[in-house]
């Protein structure tokens, strides 16, 4: 799983500016789709092959009783709780505030690990910069500058190390030797996830419960459906009671982000009765950043009238549009009905994310899409596309060799991923367009 870094501080100190610089090379895989919102407090980001999420908790006011900064506070409890580690970020120009030290006050009793860091250090020295902070009581502090960069790298490194340093040790995960595919089924409270399971694990023959090899409070369950092998990973808010499965109070975003980041397909619910609400948006955008395969079910859809049924189609249609690349099904969980295509679906997007393209194939379905529509020339340099092959899976990555491929807009790329798309039959899975020029 995924180490979790959680960025704490008062208000102005640098957090929002550390948590982009730290997710911006995710943001540019992912094409800006029209309607897509992210949410900017949670993220992904890498060092060297080191995958990692982070949180940004906002500001933080941690004896504010009531409102907005209560709300904030309960936020950030919420977020520490969930972090591997926690980054403590103070104002190396404005020096200690007695708010730096309540928040002292309240990690030391958290009891998790915590890395002081003084931003706002670039053209310091480091004894001047640090020197008010020592005060706090948490030994020497890390160095840096969000805005430049400096001292980053190292800083995150040293706390994905004491990550993993504190971490039981990973016992051997039975690998999906079985070639099961990994299913996460997502989605905010009370959309139905709880009873999907009971139905999917209540129709077939689950096969095991409580692998070993669970870590924290991670569930994998293997289950049999026609003959054909899944397995469900934790899904965030339930939480298993005897075999009954019940919908946990707390929605937990970190847990959904790790779901979606260990499964093969994301089964996102939606509830037909309410509308398609900003947090439904936002996991969605977590799930088209990972680059699952995707397959949405609109749950509820018993009951509802028709006049309701069309309204929840064009909601869905234009907020979020952006998945059109997957399958959507209109089920009831409850009453067990549309649950069969679902999961048809559900294996399409599977096979969709693990096709093999062959170089020859892909590279003639480039030349095809070449001259169906030319890139666009810029200045007197057109682009020219020369072969393609397949730079991964799950989802599939087509990687495209030739010259001044810098110059190709977000809408050409656009067009050749549909017509890849359309080529190969890629129903149900992102595909990834990476570019390589030569000289
Ligand atoms: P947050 O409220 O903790 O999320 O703080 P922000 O990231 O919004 O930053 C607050 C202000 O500090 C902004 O004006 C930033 O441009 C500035 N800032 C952030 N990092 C640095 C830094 O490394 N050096 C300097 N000089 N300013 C910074
Ligand atoms: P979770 O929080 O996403 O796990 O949601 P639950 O599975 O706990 O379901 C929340 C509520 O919605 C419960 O009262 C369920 O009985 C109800 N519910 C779930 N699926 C359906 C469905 O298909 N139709 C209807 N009418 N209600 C459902």
């Amino acid at each position: 799983m995924k180490p979790v870094i959680a960025l704490v501080g008062r208000p102005n100190v640098g957090k929002s500016t550390l948590f982009n610089r730290l997710t911006r090379s995710r943001d540019a895989l992912v094409a800006d789709l029209p309607g897509l919102t992210r949410d900017r407090h949670y993220g992904e980001g890498r060092v060297g092959e080191r995958p990692f999420l982070v949180i940004d908790t906002g500001g933080f006011e941690p004896v504010a009783k009531e409102g907005i900064m209560h709300e904030m506070a309960k936020q950030t409890k919420q977020a520490v709780a969930e972090a591997d580690v926690v980054i403590f970020i103070v104002d190396g120009r404005q020096g200690l505030t007695p708010h730096d030290k309540t928040i002292t006050d309240f990690l030391r009793k958290t009891g998790r690990s915590v890395m002081l860091v003084v931003n706002k250090a670039e053209g310091m020295k480091y004894t001047t910069v640090t020197a008010d902070f020592y005060e706090l009581g948490m030994g020497d502090p890390y160095v840096i500058s969000a805005a430049h960069g400096d001292g980053v790298t190292d800083l995150v490194e040293e706390s994905l190390n004491i990550a993993f340093a504190q971490r039981p040790p990973e016992e051997e995960i039975p690998e999906s030797k079985d070639r099961s595919v990994r299913l996460a089924i997502v989605g905010r409270p009370n959309v139905g996830k709880s009873t999907l399971v009971n139905t999917l694990l209540g129709e077939e023959r689950v096969i095991a419960f409580d692998l070993p090899g669970t870590t924290r409070d991670s569930i994998e369950i293997p289950f049999e459906r026609e003959g054909k092998l899944y397995t469900l990973i934790d899904t965030a808010g339930i939480r298993r009671r005897g075999k009954v499965f019940e919908a946990i109070e707390k929605f937990s975003v970190v847990k959904t982000l790790q779901s979606i980041s260990e499964a093969n397909v994301v089964l996102l619910l939606l509830d037909a009765q309410q509308d398609i609400s900003e947090q439904d948006a936002h996991i969605a955008g977590f799930i088209l950043e990972s680059g699952r395969a995707l397959v949405v079910g609109v749950n509820k859809w018993d009951g509802l009238t028709s006049d309701r049924r069309d309204e929840i189609k064009i909601d869905l249609e234009r907020k979020l549009g952006f998945l059109s690349f997957a399958k959507t099904h209109f089920v009831s969980a409850l009453k067990s009905s549309g649950i069969g295509p679902m999961m048809k679906s559900v294996d399409n997007a599977y096979a969709a994310a693990m096709s093999n393209l062959s170089t020859p194939k892909l590279t003639r379905a480039l030349i095809e899409a070449v001259e169906h529509q030319q890139p666009r020339r810029k200045g007197s340099i057109r682009p020219k596309l020369r072969y393609a092959h397949q730079g991964g899976m799950n989802p599939p990555i087509v990687v495209i060799h030739g010259n001044a491929l810098d110059s190709i807009d977000a809408n050409y790329k656009r067009f050749l991923e549909k017509h890849f798309r359309e080529t190969f039959s890629l129903v149900g899975t992102p595909l990834r367009i990476e570019l390589r020029s030569g000289k």
